[in-house]
């Protein structure tokens, strides 16, 4: 929350949430397309509309690991 704009140095960082057409942009993890997948959110500046960064909603619901064996529900 602390972080500034690297472009404009503007602090007021928004959050928005990608999307192609009407839903939001989801990220499957590799492989696992028919899988769970998570929206994309993303930070960005609200002056001059840089992107700090990009990140998955609910990284837990994609899987850390590979393995087929759920952490916890
Ligand atoms: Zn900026």
């Amino acid at each position: 929350m602390d972080q500034a704009c690297p472009s404009c140095g503007n602090r007021q960082i928004e959050k928005g949430v990608l999307s192609a057409g009407f839903s939001a942009l989801q990220l499957h993890k590799k492989g696992q397309l028919h899988s769970k997948s998570s929206p994309v959110g993303a930070r960005y500046c609200s002056k001059c509309g840089h992107i700090l960064s990009l990140y998955v909603e609910n990284p837990d619901i994609l899987g850390g690991h590979e393995a087929d064996s759920p952490k916890s529900n």
